[in-house]
C-alpha cells in the first residue's frame, strides 16, 4: 500500500494509462514504448539509465514514479528443484509463488490474491479465508522479482495462474497484468505459455473471453456430481456443473487450443469408477485434456488421497474413452510448494478482509 510519502510504482501501470499521463505532460505516445523497453526487456529500473529519453522527462518519472517489486523474503527449495519464493508486500503481508524446473520448461506459480473466499474444503489458501486482493504490480512484480534473480538458463518460459486465490474473483487487476504479460512492449510471453486456472465463475468466464487475450484456461472441476461439488466446492452451489459446462462450450477455442479439466482425488469422495464414467460423460466431445491431481494433505485438512491403483484406473478409464490425461506430478510438496498447499503466515499478521 502506497504511503502518502511514497511515489506511484510505474510497475503494472497499464500503456493506455500511461499514454494518457504522457499527452497531459505534452510527450509523444511513443515515449511509453521506450520506458517499457528499458524496464521489461533491458532489465534497468532507474530512470536516469534510461538514455534515449530527455533529461526533463527522466527528471519527471523521477519525481511522480519510481519501480518496485515485492521484497523477496525467502526462498525454499524442494529436493525435485522446485523453489518457492517467500514476498513480503508494501502492508506486511505474505504471498507465496512457486517456481518449477521440468527441462528446458521453467514455469511460475503465480498468485493473484492473499487467501481466497471461495471455502473449497481441500485447499488450503482456503482456511485463510480472502485478506485481500493483490494489484496489478504484485502480480507483475513476483515475476520480475524472480525472473531477475533467476540464471539465465533458468528464467521463465512459462506461466500458470493457480498460487493462492481465485483470479477471476480480483479480475480488474488480473486483466491489466495479463496484458503486461502478454504485450509485445511489455513482457512478451506469448498467451498459450500462460495458463489461468479458474474454480469456475460463469460469469467472469463469459467476461475474460471477450478480452482477447488469449492465454489456457484450466477449469477446476474435481466432481461429476452437483452434491459432491456442493460440500467440496461451494461455488457450485451459484454455478452448478451444467451452468459451467454450459458457458464452456459457448468458450471461443482457438485452433488446437483446449481447455484443462483438474481433477483433485480425494479418497472415497471422487475418486470411484463411476466418477471417472460421469467425467468421461461430462466432458464427451469437448476439446480438452484432463490433469488427475492426488490430493495434497495439510495437517487440518480432511480428507485423504488415494492409492497409486485407484489414480491409475481412473485414469485408465478415461484413457479407454480416448481423453488426454495426465497424473500431475507432485512437485514441491516437502516445502509445501505443492497444488493447493499455499498459505501464509499472515493469517495471524493480517489486516481484515476488505
Ligand atoms: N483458485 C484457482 C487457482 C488456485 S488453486 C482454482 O481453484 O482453480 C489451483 C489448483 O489446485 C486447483 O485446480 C485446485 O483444485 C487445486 N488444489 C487446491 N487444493 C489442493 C490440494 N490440497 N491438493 C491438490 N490440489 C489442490
Ligand atoms: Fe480458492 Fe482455488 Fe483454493 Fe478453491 S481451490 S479455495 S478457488 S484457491
Amino acid at each position: 500500500m502506497k504511503s502518502s510519502t511514497q511515489k506511484e510504482n510505474l510497475i503494472g501501470f497499464s500503456e493506455t494509462a500511461l499514454k494518457g499521463l504522457f499527452t497531459g505532460w505534452n510527450e509523444k505516445p511513443y515515449r511509453v514504448y521506450q520506458i517499457f523497453n528499458w524496464i521489461y526487456h533491458k532489465g534497468v529500473f532507474d530512470f536516469e539509465d534510461m538514455t534515449n529519453l530527455s533529461k526533463a522527462l527522466r527528471e519527471k518519472l523521477n519525481e511522480t514514479f519510481d519501480i518496485r517489486f515485492p521484497r523477496l523474503t525467502g526462498k525454499q527449495q524442494s529436493r525435485d528443484g522446485t523453489t518457492k519464493f517467500l514476498f513480503e508486500l508494501e502492508d506486511g503481508l505474505n504471498i507465496e509463488s512457486v517456481w518449477i524446473p521440468d527441462s528446458d520448461r521453467k514455469t511460475l506459480c503465480m498468485s493473484t490474491q492473499v487467501g481466497c473466499r471461495l471455502g473449497c474444503t481441500f485447499c488450503l489458501t482456503a482456511t485463510m479465508g480472502l485478506v485481500r486482493n493483490l494489484t496489478t504490480a504484485e502480480m507483475i512484480g513476483q515475476y520480475m522479482a524472480i525472473n531477475q534473480a533467476l540464471p539465465e538458463q533458468d528464467k521463465i518460459t512459462n506461466i500458470v495462474i493457480m498460487g493462492m486465490g481465485e483470479p477471476l474473483d480480483n479480475y480488474d487487476a488480473l486483466v491489466e497484468a495479463l496484458r503486461l504479460m502478454v504485450s509485445p512492449e511489455g513482457i512478451r510471453i506469448s498467451g498459450r505459455k500462460i495458463t489461468l486456472s479458474t474454480s469456475g465463475l460463469v460469469d467472469k468466464i463469459r467476461a475474460f473471453q471477450e478480452e482477447d487475450l488469449n492465454v489456457n484456461l484450466a477449469i477446476s472441476l474435481n466432481a461429476t456430481e452437483d452434491s459432491t461439488r456442493d460440500r467440496i466446492m461451494p461455488i457450485n452451489k451459484k454455478y452448478p456443473i451444467k451452468v459451467l459446462m454450459d458457458c464452456l462450450n459457448e468458450y471461443p477455442l482457438k485452433k488446437r487450443q483446449r481447455i484443462t479439466f483438474e481433477y483433485v482425488l480425494l479418497k472415497g469422495v471422487n475418486d470411484s469408477l463411476d466418477d471417472a464414467k460421469r467425467l468421461a460423460g461430462i466432458l464427451k466431445g469437448f476439446p480438452c485434456k484432463v490433469n488427475l491431481i492426488p490430493w495434497n494433505g495439510f495437517d487440518s485438512g480432511d480428507f485423504t488421497s488415494p492409492s497409486v491403483e485407484r489414480v491409475l484406473s481412473f485414469q485408465n478409464y478415461l484413457i479407454s474413452k480416448n481423453f488426454t490425461v495426465f497424473i500431475r506430478k507432485t512437485r514441491g510438496a516437502d516445502i509445501s510448494g505443492a497444488c493447493g498447499q499455499l498459505a501464509t503466515e499472515s493469517l495471524s499478521t493480517s489486516q481484515p478482509p476488505c
